[in-house]
């Protein structure tokens, strides 16, 4: 979401003359912020006082992103050096602001690096309904508002036209999607999007256990675009727990979604993201979270430790009582096991063809992109092949985290 929001403002400022250039020879500096763990709003903090040294006179500093909402005007007076606070998405008044006070419309446009523009964000929900009791994203980012489906075709659309092979639909949790026209959900607009001549490839996320239609899997299976990997955070794999987190949905109903999806789509990547050490997360809890990952065999886990968030029901109404050290000790136990896991299953792809959609190239020059189910693949030996280019790959060696092979015959 916040890559999305910069992309976003990225092409609002190349529009008016920018181009993105190093710190020291930057005229504004712009932090868009997350608050979703207190390690990234230290980050944030940190960052700005390391931009007191880089701070002059004729330079600007704005922050933008959750921590806006968060801290509001405080910022400022916690940080004098600040020049502007921006509301997510309210970008208009800031460039003009801007414009005003370095006019770039007229110079030499610069190239611009490391934005190959194959991969579109579009922003279909913002905010989020739902009240997960260790979440600070409702308070922040507000309720959900619905983009209307007309508006996201055409934004993709634009996006293919300009370049782009692949967007990716973007919702907190974007299985709520409802048209505002009441043309339909979440299904519906991606069977709508996957039509897009010259589009390759369609992503979603995040899914929320909750809210995901059968049908929706059914698109999935059926669709040489829509790709192959969903992203459903599980968050623990205990019930009591789930109950206090106030998921809305107990492990049977995960594993149901898991064995649907699996039948239809074998090779699916799953990608879930797990909390421990969440209040009242016993011993015996904590296992059940650790048999659940060790059964389903997701390719990620995206592991937290909790950590309260000031003004969620979690931070408020219930004891922070697992000890650090404990949390630490169960979130190694889990990475340690993750990292097998995923070590054996991308083994299972060596020897496989698959089709590779070419983002960039590495530091060694080689090309590399992701595969339908989401993994990332290298590719040796690849000769002239330009990002934006989808290729058969033939696997020869994997990584927990990462396939390489060669273009296939
Ligand atoms: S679904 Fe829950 S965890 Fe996800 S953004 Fe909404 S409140 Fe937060």
């Amino acid at each position: 979401m916040n890559s999305a929001d910069s992309e976003s403002l990225a092409r609002r400022l190349l529009a008016a003359g920018y181009v993105e250039d190093s710190l020291d020879r930057a005229d504004v500096a712009i932090l868009n912020t997350c608050v979703v763990r207190q390690a990234s709003e230290d980050r944030v903090y940190s960052k700005l006082h390391e931009l007191k040294e880089w701070k002059t006179e004729a330079r600007t500093i704005a922050v933008t992103g959750c921590i806006v909402a968060k801290e509001g005007d405080g910022l400022r007076r916690r940080f004098p050096h600040l020049d502007a606070v921006v509301p997510i998405g309210d970008y208009e008044a800031f460039v003009a602001g801007l414009e005003a006070r370095y006019d770039y419309s007229q110079g030499e446009p610069l190239p611009h690096s490391g934005r190959t523009g194959i991969s579109h964000f579009v922003r279909v929900i913002q905010g989020c309904d739902h009240n997960c009791t260790f979440c600070i994203v409702p308070s922040v980012r507000g309720r959900e508002k619905h983009v209307p489906m007309t508006s996201v075709v055409d934004e993709c659309r634009q996006a293919v036209a300009a370049g782009a092979r692949e967007v990716v639909l973007l919702g907190q949790n974007v299985d709520d999607y409802r048209d505002p026209d009441g043309r339909g959900g979440l299904a519906a607009l991606v069977r709508e999007v996957e039509t897009i001549p010259g589009l390759r490839r369609l992503r979603f996320l995040t899914s929320h256990p909750q809210d995901l239609e059968p049908q929706l899997l059914e698109v999935m299976a059926s669709s040489d675009v829509v790709c192959r990997e969903l992203q459903l955070p599980v968050q623990s794999g205990d019930d009591t727990v789930l109950k206090r987190m106030a998921r809305g949905y107990q492990t049977r109903h995960y594993r149901a979604i898991v064995e649907n999806a699996r039948r239809l789509m074998p090779d699916i990547g799953l990608v879930t993201d797990v909390i421990v050490g969440f209040p009242g997360e016993t011993e015996s809890a904590y296992l059940n979270t650790r048999a659940l990952v060790e059964e389903i065999e997701f390719d990620v886990v995206h592991i937290a430790m909790y950590s309260p968030r000031p003004g969620t029901y979690a931070a408020t109404k219930m004891s922070d009582d697992v000890p650090q050290e404990e949390k630490l000790r169960r979130l190694n136990d889990l990475l340690a096991l993750q990292r097998e896991i995923a070590a054996r299953k991308t083994a299972r792809w060596i020897g496989r063809d698959v089709e590779v959609l070419i983002e960039g190239r590495d530091e060694l020059h080689r090309p590399y992109g992701r595969i339908r189910q989401g993994k990332r693949a290298n590719v040796l030996r690849a000769g002239d092949i330009a990002p934006g280019d989808v290729i058969n790959v033939r696997i020869l060696q994997a990584t927990a985290g990462q396939l390489t092979g060669m273009p296939a015959a």
